[in-house]
């Protein structure tokens, strides 16, 4: 198909900032770049008909760690980079929260649990062992301790009788909240192409030539926000990792709410309009599950739901409703990547499973290295 005259003009001429990508750290980094160069012409480019990576697909945690997550990060970086890396995470969520509100989001702090298998004793006493170390750790930045022991008030079965609780710890509404920043960052003035693939692109001195799937155009400058797909244009060390989801039908006087880590966060859940939210299971298959392809397996899925039959819901009858996947970016090491490529184009990526904390932080960072 031939482009029309105007098409061409309104859409793909004088493009200032090109932004592959509409998940959260796109449309942060437009909203950013839109607010410093409020004459800039901007043009988001995604592949999907609605985003198509973990922005839409996620389980809305708005946390920072639960106990053994923190503790694990503590054995492949320094104590410095873990109080670091909790610290974005807070600013993260702070700036998300401001954006777009609370009520908007959907932002409710019921608190976060890390539940415990009952058969690994050794597991449960060196993180409690360690609970006080982390509490004085994040002392500076929650003013009181993060992390204590509570009882398990929700008879779940086959776990230790209390879990770690963070009262820290909230959950948002992924759907408003993509679609909340979506029609923010449109009321700006920036456009969103959506269906367009970008397949490669060609730097010249001043400019960016990119090819798509349905045209080629020329920006200024380019920022790649691709996350869990960056390799697929960029030279990084950024591996797709898929995280598959399942949510039950509506469950009658559901009294389970908050949000829940289990299995060292290998499994998480939540509450939602009287449904679970359950997903996880990638470290059965991490080969497997190193991949873009956005479809679910037979092992995951039956494992997620033997878990919800003899840990979560125990008692209650239940059905699966919808069962789904998305793709996170990950890296040997915890760590976002946000840099200068060349002259004319950055990029924001590697977001691994933080990204509704650190998702507006990292748009900001991004836009950033072109101001
Ligand atoms: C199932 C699941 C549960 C999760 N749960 C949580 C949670 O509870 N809390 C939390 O903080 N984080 C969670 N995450 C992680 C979080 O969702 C991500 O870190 C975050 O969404 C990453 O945002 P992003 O904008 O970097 O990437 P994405 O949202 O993946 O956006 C990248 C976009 O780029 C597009 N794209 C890729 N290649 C191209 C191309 N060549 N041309 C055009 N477009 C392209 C993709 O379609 C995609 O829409 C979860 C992730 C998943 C998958």
């Amino acid at each position: 198909m031939n482009l029309s005259y105007w098409e061409i003009k309104s859409w793909l001429t004088n493009i200032d900032y090109t932004i592959v990508g509409s998940g959260i750290v796109g449309l942060n980094c437009a909203l950013q770049l839109k607010q410093h160069f409020p004459k800039a012409n901007i043009l988001i480019l995604e592949r999907g008909m609605l985003p198509q990576g973990a922005s839409t697909k996620n389980a809305g945690f708005a946390c920072f760690g639960s106990l053994s997550e923190i503790i694990d990060d503590l054995k492949s970086h320094s104590e410095e980079e873990v109080f670091g890396l909790v610290k974005k995470r807070l600013e993260g969520l702070l700036l998300l929260r401001q954006t777009l509100s609370d009520k908007v989001i959907d932002y409710q702090q019921l608190g976060g649990y890390e539940l415990f298998y009952n058969d690994n004793d050794i597991f449960f006493e060196h993180c409690l062992a360690q609970q006080e170390s982390i509490n004085r750790l994040l002392k500076p930045l929650f003013k009181e301790d993060v992390f204590s022991l509570k009882d398990n008030s929700f008879g779940f079965k086959n776990i230790k009788n209390q879990y770690s609780f963070n009262k820290f710890e909230g959950h948002i509404n992924t759907g408003k909240m993509m679609d909340s920043l979506t029609q923010l960052v449109l009321s700006k003035g920036v456009k969103i192409l959506n269906s367009v693939l970008v397949e490669n692109f060609e730097e010249n001195n001043d400019s960016v030539h990119i090819k798509t799937n349905h045209f080629e155009f020329k920006t200024n400058k380019l920022l790649i926000a691709t996350n869990g797909f960056a390799s697929q244009l960029l030279d990084e060390n950024v591996k797709p990792a898929r995280a598959q989801v399942l949510i039950t039908k509506s469950i009658e006087n559901l009294h389970i709410k908050g949000t829940f880590h289990l299995d060292k966060g290998y499994y998480y859940f939540r509450n939602i309009d009287n449904r679970i939210l359950f997903g996880g299971g990638r470290n059965l298959d991490f080969k497997g599950e190193e991949t873009t392809e956005l479809i679910q397996t037979e092992l995951i899925q039956n494992r997620l739901e033997t878990l919800l039959k003899t840990i979560i819901l125990p008692e209650t009858d239940f059905e699966i409703d919808l069962r789904w996947s998305g793709i996170m970016g990950v890296g040997n090491q915890k760590k976002p990547i946000v840099k200068q490529i060349s002259n004319n184009i950055f990029c924001g990526v590697r977001l691994g499973g933080m990204g509704i904390a650190i998702g507006s932080t990292i748009g900001l960072d991004l836009a950033q290295l072109v101001k």
